[in-house]
């Protein structure tokens, strides 16, 4: 099954029940949204914007207050069993039995899946996730990186259709995270949909085709990677002088910020000043420029200027 979204989620509402001190608390407050079939999605936003929450309704570890969810075309509440089948999850939380194998760990999640004995690719999945020296450790041997594999390991023995991912690379190693890339990428490649949640914009950017960016509960932005990032309209450019400036750029709408090392960062609306004529300000302050480059916005200007653009609307 699986039409051209792996996943389609309507009027998704979770509000925690309260706990000792602490009053309800409403986590997501109405998300539609569809992912298409083969994509690398991306779910990006703040820490406690909803992104595990969300991603753990699709898994079936949270329960929905209200709304409707479909996987792979199977209703979740209609097709639990279907729908749980489809999708494999790698959760954010580092959870593993201590006294199991990563073979073991492997054996138990095919079992619990019903995936038969002769359908079972425990070899393959050691070896794809580079743990195959290991199988036969106990968990609690493993160091950080080799739990998070392990668990990635877990997510994929039941073959299915859409992987998610929360936060894979938070607090992980460089090599870590270029080994995860490179399985997501090939994984993608033969046809699995990816879904990964990120606060950070450089890693949406990398390795998604689209991107969701959810704040406070709620989707703000859906779309392609690269508009998306067209629609940031605040830029910065960092001009590094030859010698120190004795007067500053002026132009209208451009902010100029004098930082420590000597560079001049200029702040400036796109739609507003092109940046050619930043640099002409540059120049008519009489400073030549020895080196110049462009900084990416970060996620907290992303949100404003997407709230910003929507007000405007
Ligand atoms: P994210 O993954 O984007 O950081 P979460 O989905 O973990 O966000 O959390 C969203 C909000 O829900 C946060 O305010 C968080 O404190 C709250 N929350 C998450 N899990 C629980 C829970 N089990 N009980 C109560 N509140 C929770
Ligand atoms: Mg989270």
């Amino acid at each position: 099954m699986g039409d051209d979204n792996a996943i389609r989620i309507e009027q998704l509402r979770k509000t925690y029940a309260a706990h000792k001190n602490e009053p309800p608390k409403e986590a997501l407050s109405g998300v539609d949204l569809d992912i298409p079939t083969g994509s690398v999605f991306g779910l990006l936003g703040p820490n406690g914007a909803g992104k595990s929450t969300l991603i753990n309704i699709l898994a079936g570890l949270v329960i929905k207050t209200a709304g409707r969810v479909s996987i792979w075309g199977f209703d979740q509440d209609v097709n639990p069993r279907q729908s749980r089948a489809a999708i494999g999850v790698m959760p954010q939380e580092l959870n593993l039995d201590p006294f199991f194998t990563p073979r073991g760990a492997l054996e138990v999640q095919a079992g619990l899946y019903g995936v038969p004995r002769a359908q079972r690719r425990t070899d393959e999945i050691l070896r794809l996730v580079g743990l195959e020296d290991k199988a036969n450790s106990y968990s609690r041997t493993l160091s950080g990186g080799m739990r998070r594999r392990l668990l990635l390991g877990k997510a994929l023995v039941h073959h299915p259709h859409i992987l998610v991912l929360d936060e894979p690379t938070a607090g992980v190693d460089i090599e870590l995270r270029q080994m995860l890339w490179t399985n997501v990428r090939r994984l993608n490649e033969d046809g699995m949909t990816i879904i990964l949640t990120t606060h950070y914009l450089e890693e949406a950017e990398e390795m998604c085709d689209e991107i969701a960016i959810i704040n406070h509960g709620a989707v703000v932005a859906r779309d392609s990677t690269a508009r998306l990032l067209g629609r940031i309209d605040h830029k910065t450019m960092v001009i590094q002088p030859a010698s120190p400036p004795t007067t500053l750029p002026e132009a209208e709408g451009v902010q100029v910020e004098q930082r420590a090392d000597g560079a001049l960062a200029l702040h400036y609306h796109a739609r507003q000043t092109p940046a050619e004529a930043v640099l002409d300000a540059v120049h008519a302050a009489g400073i030549s420029i020895s080196d110049v480059r462009t900084e990416q916005a970060d996620l907290q200007d992303v949100f404003l200027e997407l709230t910003r653009v929507n007000a405007a609307d």
